[in-house]
């Protein structure tokens, strides 16, 4: 039996879908969407179509954005020779709130995981390596310290070890199995002074 109207149960439905939204929290914010301005609405629903539209991998980094290059590849204050390699968008924007790194990155977007089937071939490392034939001084790897996190990092100094670029790890000043994007700024900055060479 339905309880609502089908439109209703619909965008329940629909909302339920997002991470996060159980089915209460689903319900709850139906009913506010519903009794919101059409024009709230509407600029809601527009931000997300375009945002989705519009939102693609920047050239250089594989980070998301709405341009053909994201902000600090665009930049000519950059050291461009630095890369710093991250799992996600997320953990770029860690690093940048710090104010204190200069140099650029490259987003993965994921880590090696063998026991979730997720390769090397799944994440932008391809991307990575095709970087590294231009002038590159330092790749520092700032990868989770979770398994997933570890083995991403290993595989990648592996592979960039014979370039003769050189290769850093950030220091363990991130807890294990501890996500970047929810380390305060003092132990990101800390972890990024202490770094290991590979
Ligand atoms: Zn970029």
């Amino acid at each position: 039996m339905e309880y609502y109207s089908g439109q209703i149960t619909k965008l329940i439905e629909e909302l339920s879908r997002l991470p996060g939204i159980g089915a209460k929290s689903a319900q709850r914010l139906a009913f506010h969407i519903i009794s919101m301005p059409e024009e709230q609405v509407d600029r809601l629903a527009s931000s997300m179509t375009e945002a989705r539209r519009n939102i693609r991998y920047c050239k250089e980094c594989c980070t998301l954005t709405d341009q053909e290059l994201c902000p600090v590849c665009r930049s000519a204050g950059r050291d461009h020779k630095t890369i710093m390699v991250v799992e996600t968008p997320r953990d770029y924007v860690a690093y940048e709130k710090t104010g204190r790194y200069d140099g650029v990155y490259h987003v993965l977007h994921g880590a090696i995981s063998p026991m979730l089937g997720i390769g090397p071939g799944d994440i932008k490392l391809k991307e990575l390596m095709q970087r590294l034939q231009g002038d590159v001084n330092e790749v520092i790897i700032a990868t989770n310290s979770s398994l997933e996190g570890e083995t991403t990092a290993m595989y990648i100094s592996k592979l960039i070890k014979p370039t003769g670029i050189k290769v850093s790890r950030i220091a363990s000043g991130v807890p294990v199995g501890g996500d970047l994007e929810n380390i305060d700024e003092v132990t990101l900055l800390r972890a990024l002074e202490g770094r290991i060479e590979l």
